[in-house]
């Protein structure tokens, strides 16, 4: 704080340590950490502990914007209790989504693995221009394997409920490529420059 020594910044100045003792908060480019809870209809589909909570560099645009906006500006130790309609979540299950897949497009070596095509089962695929698409298969006949490329979460209202356990200031690096480096290692690091880096 710049102080200028006049009674009256000296009075604001005491005032201000005495009856609000700074505290970092959750906002943009700070590092935030939390444990949660997330379920849908009442069902828990996440549990995220203390011991390994979810950290993320706030207003990165890492996770979904409704979700920090609910977090925003929460000090230490508070706790958060909020529902994320599917509109602000994954949105609604796009039909176009499910396509019929040709059985052939599941052969390696001409065969078929019997073990990975089951109903249920979550099989990464590559589309046309390489992206890689994670498909749930939702039925299968002789001719066709029906897959629902849609986010697992879509459709749902997701509800989260826990706490904020650590704040503290990114670094530079941290900044300047947009996510967090934990000390380990920098697994989601894209940057080639980011393993000679000290994190
Ligand atoms: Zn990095």
């Amino acid at each position: 704080m710049i102080f200028y020594g006049d009674g009256l910044s000296l009075w604001v100045y005491k005032s201000f340590t005495k009856h609000c003792k700074y505290q970092m908060i959750v906002e943009n480019n700070k590092v935030v950490s939390l444990s949660y809870e997330l379920k849908v209809n009442g069902e828990t589909v996440e549990t995220v502990g203390a011991d390994s909570p979810l950290m993320f560099l706030f207003g990165a645009g890492n996770l979904l914007p409704k979700f920090e906006k609910n977090l925003d500006g929460l000090k230490l130790n508070d706790s958060f209790d909020f529902e994320l309609v599917s509109a602000d979540a994954y949105g609604p299950v796009n039909e176009d989504a499910i396509v019929d897949v040709p059985m052939q497009a599941f052969a390696v070596d001409g065969e078929i693995d019997r073990n990975l095509l089951k109903v249920g089962h979550h099989i990464p695929m590559l589309d046309q221009s390489g992206n890689r698409l994670n498909g749930i298969v939702v039925k299968f006949d002789d001719e066709f394997v029906t897959m629902d490329f849609n986010h697992p979460l879509a459709g749902n209202d997701l509800h989260f409920s826990g706490k904020v356990v650590e704040i503290r200031e990114a670094s530079a690096d941290e900044l300047e490529h947009g996510h967090v480096h934990s000390p380990e290692s920098c697994s989601n690091c894209t940057d080639p420059d980011c393993h000679s880096k000290e994190h």
